[in-house]
């Protein structure tokens, strides 16, 4: 499927050899950065300032679903950027306005609240669990559950939603009231989810902690106890959601509705923003002066995610996701099934894959030769595993092209004994 349209593109003159780190030494040091500088990109590729060009097998961690420099999301930033960028929320506009309208139809969930990242989508989140069961009167419901391996922001909120002390060390205090279950484990949810959690926070897939779908038995259960003590079931979509799963939202293929699904990342394919879709009964929980963001739904990001609807709209979408995913699936089942010490089947659903990589055998090893030595980019999540959130545009050829890739990298890479 042509989802991308080759267009001739005035090329940015390369410096050949720009050294990297050492160019930019005003950046703060808080980011391990690997020793390339990324030029710009087209497609399912990236090129770096050498003019060296990488299949891109991370899309700016599951951001950009319909690859970079998609002709018409270009297109619809430059048409707002030059019409209207920015009003504040004193005042309606059409852009947040008409995007509002679509997620709530596709959704079912009928009110959104727009900010501008991921963390803010689950701050937003949390605060509105807690101030609507302050509404409701129901003071002892004030409890965030959340899972183990779960990623939900580095914010104070949002980090302590995230149940790995790896991200909270130092940082301390952590706000209270904030506790942990086992994913995937129904008995012990049913016993954490009581009458003292103000919502339950879950990822559909888990992505930092190394791509883990939920169970849907686990989902069901979430929603059955929910619906039992009031509190909110919140679905963190960042990652999982805008088709990356094969279809819009990750619930629809979890098959369980929840309260409020945060979104992100992939939303406007590449520019800053986050959402809350916020089912009906739940709306009431922020009301006028209780939450905001000066720049949360403003037009140029919003026009870019419309766009970004519309695009799927024109295609086959899901079905493409589904088709290719599959494929990338079965070549990284066959590399784990050649080897078995080293690897593990994969995990995942749709194009949000992961590769575990068995010790002492590390999945961060193979990511520095598989972009220098075969100009592929992948990535390691947490539990040593690969993680693979490609441009959802990724042919069946470009998947092929990858996975050969990648074949050579784990030879070359094992041969030389890591
Ligand atoms: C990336 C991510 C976040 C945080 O999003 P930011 O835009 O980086 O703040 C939260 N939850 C999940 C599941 C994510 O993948």
């Amino acid at each position: 499927m042509a989802f991308f349209r080759e267009t001739a593109t005035v090329v940015a003159p390369a410096r050949p050899g720009a050294a990297h780190s050492a160019d930019h030494p005003h950046l703060l040091a808080n980011y391990a950065r690997a020793p390339i500088t990324i030029a710009r990109g087209e497609g399912c590729e990236l090129i770096d300032t050498t003019g060296k060009r990488y299949l891109d097998l991370v899309a700016g961690i599951a951001v950009c679903a319909l690859g970079h420099a998609h002709p018409r999301i270009t297109a619809a930033i430059a048409a707002q950027a030059a019409t209207l960028v920015q009003a504040s929320n004193l005042f309606h506009h059409e852009p947040s306005g008409m995007l509002a309208n679509e997620l709530a139809e596709r959704s079912g969930l009928e009110r959104v609240f727009f900010c501008n990242s991921g963390t803010e989508a689950n701050e937003a989140a949390i605060k509105l669990a807690r101030k609507l069961q302050y509404r409701r009167g129901r003071t002892d419901q004030r409890t965030i559950l959340s899972c183990t391996g779960s990623f939900h922001g580095r914010t104070y909120g949002a980090l302590a939603a995230t149940a790995n002390t790896k991200y909270h060390e130092g940082f301390e205090p952590i706000p209270e009231r904030f506790a942990y279950t086992p994913f995937n484990d129904v008995a012990a949810l049913e016993a954490a989810l009581d009458e003292t959690v103000a919502a339950f926070i879950v990822e559909p897939v888990q992505g930092e902690s190394g791509v883990k779908p939920a169970t849907h038995e686990f989902l069901a259960a979430a929603r059955r106890r929910c619906d039992a003590t009031g509190a909110l079931l919140i679905f963190d979509e960042i990652q999982a959601g805008m088709g990356r799963l094969g279809t819009l939202f990750a619930f629809q293929t979890a098959g369980v509705r929840p309260d409020l699904v945060t979104m992100a990342k992939a939303l406007a394919n590449g520019l800053p923003i986050g959402a809350v879709l916020i089912d009906s009964a739940a709306a009431s929980g922020l009301q006028p002066g209780d939450h905001g963001a000066t720049f949360g739904g403003s037009p140029v990001p919003c026009a870019a995610a419309m766009e970004h609807l519309r695009i799927r709209d024109d295609s086959a979408f899901d079905a493409h996701v589904v088709a290719v995913g599959a494929r990338l699936r079965a070549g990284l089942d066959a590399i784990a099934a050649d080897r078995p010490d080293v690897f593990a089947p994969a995990r995942g659903i749709g194009l949000m894959l992961g590769l575990p990589v068995r010790e002492p055998f590390s999945a961060a090893s193979f990511v520095g030769p598989a972009r220098d030595g075969e100009g592929l980019l992948i990535n390691a999540a947490g539990d040593n595993t690969l993680r693979f959130v490609p441009p959802l545009i990724i042919t069946a050829a470009q998947i092929g092209d990858a996975l050969a890739r990648l074949r050579r990298t784990f030879a070359r890479t094992l041969a030389a004994g890591t």
